[in-house]
């Protein structure tokens, strides 16, 4: 169990109230006011102080976010932009970073003023992320970096990337892998948009060639990148899964306002019955889903989650990908335009009316069940680490990376 400082509910609050005296969301802009929200150790409570925390039980943020609605009608949110460097950058640099790169780092992703990146999938190594071929080969004070990313969301407006690679082919593909920082915008990474479904352009292909990287950007020792990835991976399953935390359904409010806005007569009584249940559904799972979040936080037992955020993940991309069809359906043959106005572009925040955005988050969910591991191998994982399963067979396990017959 990770031991956390004591402070009380009210010593919290005095100290959020010391913030808004100095810095105050109504009177300034987000990077101004998450700047003195880090100094003030209030950015994650739960983070050791000096680095944007006062080391105490994850679940006082909250204290803190209900202090500062309470004096300001102005909230600076974390940056949907910043999420990969909140969500798993900083985790995974507290836990394996040196001094000098947390009190370089941290600040500047809580801030929203450095974005990040997640360089972990290839053309041959998704679900299998431990298989891939990227290669990082040692040249005095640094590495050189060779190979292909792929659905890199944001790498094109990154400043870091996190990044495996391979140092050693010759021993069994997990342990051949080490865990680098990336300067995303070091000569020899090329960035190109790929286009999803949805018309955006929100991920990457990245290829790197010859890329030099200092031997200090290393996160854990050299060998061991496996290990820093399942912080990672951990990390990011817990973020992607941490929806629905609005309490009443608050998950669903968007298809329920579709439902009180539907056409009236556009269907037979029967149908609106059965409509009616299937929204009514969405509501309670999305209701599930809060508490089963609130649940796999709960059985966080240290710093960084275990397997047990692969439950909210699961639940969370499927529970969106059914509420999203059901949102289809209420709106019947109108569902099947897009609005006026939409169009190719890159990732940008918020799609205005609730018909526009049941319509993008259709097309949007069906990446839910694959971005930070596919539904399927959630399932894996729940079975093997927390149900105790039998293991899949991996007949891969043993034999070194470079003997492993691959496409
Ligand atoms: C919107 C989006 C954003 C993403 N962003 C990033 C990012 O920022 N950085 C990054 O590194 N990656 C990113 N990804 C990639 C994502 O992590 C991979 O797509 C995912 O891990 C699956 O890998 P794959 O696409 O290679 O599919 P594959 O691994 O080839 O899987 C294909 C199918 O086989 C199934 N399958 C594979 N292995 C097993 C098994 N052992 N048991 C049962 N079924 C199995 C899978 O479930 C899937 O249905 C993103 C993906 C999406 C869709």
């Amino acid at each position: 169990m990770a031991e956390y400082n004591e402070m009380s509910d009210e010593v919290l609050r005095e100290r959020t109230r010391a913030l808004l005296e100095e810095a105050h969301p109504e009177k300034c802009d987000s990077v101004t006011f998450r700047r003195a929200q880090y100094e003030h150790g209030l950015a994650w409570v739960h983070f050791p102080e000096g680095y944007g925390g006062l080391g105490l039980n994850p679940r006082m943020n909250v204290v803190v976010y209900d202090e500062i609605t309470k004096h300001s009608k102005v909230v600076h949110h974390d940056p949907g932009e910043a999420i990969i460097g909140i969500g798993m950058g900083a985790p995974v640099v507290l836990t394996y970073g040196t001094d000098e790169m947390k009190k370089r780092l941290l600040p500047k992703i809580f801030s929203g003023e450095e974005i990040w990146c997640q360089l972990f999938s290839e053309p041959g190594a998704g679900s299998d992320v431990a298989g891939l071929a990227t290669s990082a080969v040692r040249d005095g004070d640094d590495w050189i970096l060779n190979g292909q990313k792929v659905w890199t969301t944001l790498a094109h407006i990154s400043r870091w990337g996190m990044l495996i690679a391979r140092t050693d082919p010759d021993v069994p593909k997990h342990d051949g892998l080490s865990y680098f920082i990336l300067d995303m915008r070091a000569p020899g990474v090329e960035i190109r948009p790929l286009y999803q479904i949805t018309g955006e352009a929100e991920f990457n292909e990245v290829f790197m060639t010859d890329v030099r990287i200092p031997n200090s950007h290393m996160l854990g020792k050299e060998g061991q990148g496996w290990r820093v990835a399942i912080t990672t991976l951990m990390n990011e399953r817990v973020a992607i899964g941490g929806g629905g935390s609005k309490k009443k359904g608050g998950g669903s409010a968007p298809l329920i306002k579709l439902w009180k806005d539907r056409k009236p007569g556009a269907r037979s009584a029967a149908q609106e019955a059965i409509l009616r249940d299937k929204v009514t559904r969405c509501y309670i799972e999305n209701e599930l889903l809060r508490m089963t979040s609130q649940r796999a936080r709960a059985a966080q037992k240290s710093g960084n989650p275990g397997p047990e955020g692969s439950v909210s993940k699961l639940a969370h991309a499927e529970s969106l990908k059914r509420m999203w069809e059901v949102a289809m359906d209420v709106m019947g043959s109108d569902a099947l335009a897009f609005e006026h106005g939409y169009e190719l572009r890159r990732s940008t925040p918020g799609i205005d009316t609730p018909r526009g955005l049941a319509k993008y988050q259709f097309l949007r969910s069906r990446a839910n069940s694959i971005e930070g591991g596919t539904s399927e191998i959630m399932r894996n994982i729940l079975g093997e680490r927390v149900l105790g399963l039998p293991g899949e067979p991996r007949v891969d396990k043993t034999v070194p990376w470079k003997d492993v017959p691959r496409s």
